[in-house]
């Protein structure tokens, strides 16, 4: 006899609200039934190994989904502890609906990603219905002679439940896909969310799509015939889980090698790039906490930071970066992490205020910055050669976050021209060489480079995007810390006035720019004539509201380039004193026979000054390539 009933609605309209807010991720019904059905055995398991249950088969434990397409429908099976009527009304009819109204209690005001909570508040089965046009559950408790039992609705309001002919303990849940759903969740398509949600499940999972497996078994049933006709035998392919019941996380780290945490990594992550080094986090008090950290190479700086930390919850997939929990500097790493005490029941925004939360952020960065601070110190030329690909974590990690600044300042590494290596402190440690000597682009300022390590300065390379902010940020937190930009200095004994005024005169007429700024410095007579000194501190405000300007705007284009032409960067043409050729043309200032050709040869200098700092236009260039052309050959004409 079917017993009909309908579940008591207070709210008339309250799974238009669920369903709309499920409807975000399709997906997530998958994860829901499957996890039901893990729960499941969990529970019938601990009863029995508390002798509370006894498991009457030799059956595995195990998890079938099943896809018909011809059918339209999913079936989702588990041999786990079944439920009997009474079960079913108050844990399907009563406390789902329940689970329902909090939920929406909860969460009708905001616009959160629901997909991550929805298994928390007793929603998971009913999420079965953003698909189904009709649900039906056949199940048999573990209870002995417990009669079996169907449950069928087709709305999640109305349902009718009825005998089941179901024979083995666990329960079967039955989806009949909707019109819609059909189209989306085709066998591919269901092999991926499975695959994304449930590959570390900790029981094994069969995925079966019905009718192509028909279709297989149908031939491997004719191989078979052929084969014993022929008087051999066939053997069809063993059926394999689609899961790792045992993830690597859950090992003790004592027992892992090498090779298995990079085989975890590439089969994660597929990243045939090998991984730098990992942190293997293992730990239950004062809160459950497992999973491998990676840090891996980055070719590029740029790609998706997508699906890089997987948050897991029993071994089950829950979301990818969840900000509000995994410090966002981390998604520069990639790993997977089993919270199993993760509050996921609040809503995001209290995620971030809880404290549990917060006590797991600064676990998993003491645990990041120990590691990094462990490969420093034992393995120096190890972690200068990681640099390459750490290192943009790292500055990142220092600006973001103040206790990861804290642990990892003093082993930040700066690469120097040469190739070196090092840490603010060894470069900071001559106090003679009050800042720190720093260059773009190596090749380009090669000259000054040249003179300053002349000086004695070590000159570090910073061209990445975020080095300007990284220097800025650095100063601020570190009083003696001062770093410049080889063009930004140029280390000598000042000309007298007298002489400065002279070349200053000589050169403003020769570029007839009157506004030209010019010095004289004594640089050494191994050092080119002339250079272009720019002001460190101008130049990095342009640099600085560029980068924003372009964030802000989206364009590679400056909209407000003719801001430049109102605050100007300082940039003066510095001329050697020590150099014969300026010597010679200061000179030639008052008594040469020919001025035009005088003048001409000062322009070229200042081109050559322009052209060695990299800051000469076309035009520029062009004159200059011209006039070195008539010195060559007016030289050329010379030889003898
Ligand atoms: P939750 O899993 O958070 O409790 P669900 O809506 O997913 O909420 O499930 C409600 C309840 O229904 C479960 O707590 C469980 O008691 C029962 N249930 C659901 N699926 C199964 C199953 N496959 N086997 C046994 N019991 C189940
Ligand atoms: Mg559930």
């Amino acid at each position: 006899m079917a017993r009909k009933g309908t579940i008591s609605v207070t709210t008339e309209n309250i799974f238009p609200i669920i369903r709309k807010w499920l409807y975000s991720d399709q997906d997530i019904f998958v994860r829901e039934l499957v996890s039901n059905g893990s729960d499941a055995i969990a529970k019938f398991k601990r009863l029995v190994d508390l002798g509370e249950a006894v498991k009457e088969d030799d059956a595995d434990y195990q998890l079938h989904v099943n896809y018909d397409s011809e059918q339209g429908t999913i079936e989702f099976t588990d041999n786990g502890i079944g439920m009997t009527e009474e079960e079913v009304d108050k844990y399907i009819n009563q406390i789902a609906f329940s689970g329902a109204m909090d939920f929406v209690e909860k969460y009708k005001e905001q616009s959160t990603d629901a997909s991550g909570i929805i298994g928390h508040f007793g929603l998971g089965f009913y999420s079965a219905f953003m698909v189904a046009d009709k649900v039906r559950i056949d199940t048999k408790s573990f209870v002995k002679d417990a009669p079996a039992v169907s449950w069928v609705s087709e709305d999640g309001m109305d349902y009718e439940i009825s005998d089941s002919d179901k024979a083995d303990r666990g329960t079967t849940i039955t989806i009949t896909l909707s019109e819609e759903a059909k189209q989306i969740f085709d066998a591919q398509k269901l092999r991926g969310v499975l695959k994304k949600y449930c590959s570390f499940m900790p029981f094994d999972l069969y995925y079966s799509d019905v009718v192509a497996d028909r279709k297989r078994e149908k031939e491997e049933d004719k191989k078979k015939k052929e084969a014993e006709e022929k008087g051999e035998t066939y053997e069809a392919p063993e059926i394999m889980p689609i899961n790792d019941t045992e993830p690597l996380w859950k090992k003790s780290p004592k027992d892992c090698t090498d090779e298995e945490y990079r085989n975890f990594y590439r089969t994660v992550f597929h990243d045939m790039k090998e991984p730098l080094f990992w942190i293997h986090l293992n730990m239950d008090y004062p809160f459950n906490l497992q999973g491998i950290l990676y840090f891996p190479k980055t070719n590029n700086v740029y790609e998706t930071l997508e699906g890089r930390i997987k948050i897991y919850n029993h071994q089950v997939f829950v979301a990818d970066n969840i900000e509000e929990v995994i410090p966002e500097f981390l998604f520069l790493l990639r790993g997977c992490l089993d919270c199993t005490d993760l509050p996921l029941n609040v809503s995001r925004s209290a995620l971030q205020q809880d404290e549990y939360v917060k006590k797991l952020a600064s676990h998993i960065i003491r645990k990041v910055s120990d590691k990094l601070n462990e490969v420093f110190k034992n393995d120096r030329k190890a972690f200068e050669g990681y640099w390459s690909d750490i290192g943009i974590f790292v500055k990142y990690g220092m600006m973001r976050e103040e206790k990861f600044y804290e642990k990892v300042k003093d082993i930040c590494l700066f690469k120097t021209v040469d190739n070196e290596f090092f840490t603010l402190k060894e470069l900071t440690k001559d106090k003679e060489k009050d800042t720190i000597r720093y260059t773009k682009a190596p090749d380009q300022q090669a000259a000054y480079i040249a003179m300053a390590k002349e000086k004695g300065f070590e000159v570090v390379i910073l061209n990445e995007e975020l080095d300007n902010n990284f220097i800025s940020f650095l100063e601020y937190k570190q009083n003696d810390v001062k770093f410049k930009r080889v063009d930004a200095e140029l280390e000598g004994e000042a000309a007298s006035e007298d002489e400065v005024k002279a070349l200053g005169e000589l050169f403003k007429a020769a570029t007839s720019d009157d506004k030209l700024e010019v010095s004289a410095v004594a640089l050494g007579a191994d050092q080119l004539p002339a250079f272009i000194r720019e002001t460190e501190e101008a130049r990095r405000m342009a640099e600085m509201r560029k980068q924003f300007e372009s964030m802000r705007t989206g364009r590679e284009d400056d909209p407000y380039k003719n801001l430049d032409d109102m605050f100007p960067i300082k940039k003066d043409l510095v001329l050697n004193t020590d150099h014969p050729l300026v010597l010679r043309l200061r000179g030639m200032a008052s008594v040469a026979d020919d001025k035009e050709k005088l003048d001409a040869l000062c322009m070229h200098l200042y081109d050559q000054a322009r052209l060695a700092h990299g800051s000469l236009d076309a035009e520029g260039l062009k004159r200059f390539l011209k006039y070195n052309s008539e010195l060559l050959t007016e030289v050329a004409e010379k030889l003898k």
